[in-house]
């Protein structure tokens, strides 16, 4: 288990859109050097002031910061930066602890210099070890980690990468071995849960699975209850997660996200 590093202050290098819908932000600063080296896919949380500012001083005493959850997409210890990648999901609005949109509305705004804090790094779990083939599901909020997980994959690996995208130009560029087929859908162009549907189209090969999805917590759910039912289904080799729920802000989907689990672990 990693240790909770104490929340450091890095500041913007670069902001920048990499797809349409995803804006990377670079962070550099001396902190960094407290990292360890291997930072990229560990997801780290950004801390706001209620107000939606990353000045920290303004907050009153006893006042506590609004959290927020990001996986570092890259981490170059000789450069000195990281980076994390944001879906543009909320442009426009007011930030307030109801509506949320901190995290977001910060990474299509913010400038070179500006200061922010994170708590972190922590492990994302990785794909279960001695499996036969790997299931790997995620929406655009899972790409930088998936983008981490399938560099990883060794050359002879078998399977499924099935991603959501919000458009066609939004899927990144994935290495993936011969044997590992690339299905998408786009977020939008059907109706329902375009990636829950497409994931209970898949024929599942003979032997153990390892599965990774991370993705909008309905659509979670939905995947939850159709891999769960197959035959081949190893819980031990499994890690579903949700990463966010529509109409409800991080806050609150946290609150959610454990009663959930509670109940699904019985
Ligand atoms: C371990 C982990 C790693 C994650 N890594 C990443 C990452 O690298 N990149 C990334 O973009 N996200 C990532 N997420 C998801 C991210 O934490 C949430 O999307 C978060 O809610 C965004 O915060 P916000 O302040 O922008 O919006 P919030 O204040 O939390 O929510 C405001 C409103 O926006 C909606 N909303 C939130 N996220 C989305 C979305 N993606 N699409 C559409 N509507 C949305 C909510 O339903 C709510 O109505 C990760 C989550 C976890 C648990």
């Amino acid at each position: 288990m990693q240790k909770r590093l104490q929340a450091k202050s890095f500041t913007v290098q670069q902001a920048f859109d990499i797809s349409p819908n995803m804006r990377r932000v670079i962070l550099t600063g001396e902190d960094i050097r407290h990292l360890p080296a291997n930072s990229a896919g560990q997801y780290v949380k950004l801390l706001f002031t209620p107000a939606g500012s990353t000045d920290l001083s303004t907050l009153s005493e006893g006042q506590k910061p609004v959290l927020r959850t990001f996986t570092i997409s890259e981490f170059d210890a000789e450069q000195g930066t990281l980076s994390l990648d944001f879906v543009k999901h909320q442009h426009k609005g007011d930030i307030s602890p109801e509506q949320g949109g901190y995290a977001c509305h910060w990474a299509m705004h913010t400038q070179p210099g500006e200061q922010i804090s994170l708590g972190g790094p922590n492990t994302i779990q990785g794909l279960a070890d001695g499996s036969d083939w790997v299931l790997i599901i995620g929406d655009m909020t899972a790409l930088p980690s998936i983008q981490l997980k399938t560099t990883h994959l060794a050359a002879n690996s078998q399977g499924y990468v099935v991603l959501a995208l919000s458009s066609k130009q939004d899927l990144p560029a994935l290495q993936l071995p011969a044997g590992v087929e690339l299905i998408t859908v786009i977020d939008g162009e059907h109706p329902g849960n375009a990636l829950a549907d497409k994931v209970a189209e898949l024929r599942w090969p003979d032997g153990k699975p390892a599965i990774w999805c991370a993705c909008e917590f309905s659509t979670m759910r939905a995947i939850r209850q159709h891999i769960s039912q197959q035959d081949q289904f190893d819980r031990k080799a499994c890690y579903i997660s949700s990463y966010w729920k529509h109409g409800v802000t991080e806050d609150g989907h946290k609150v959610i996200k454990r009663d959930d689990q509670d109940s699904y672990n019985g």
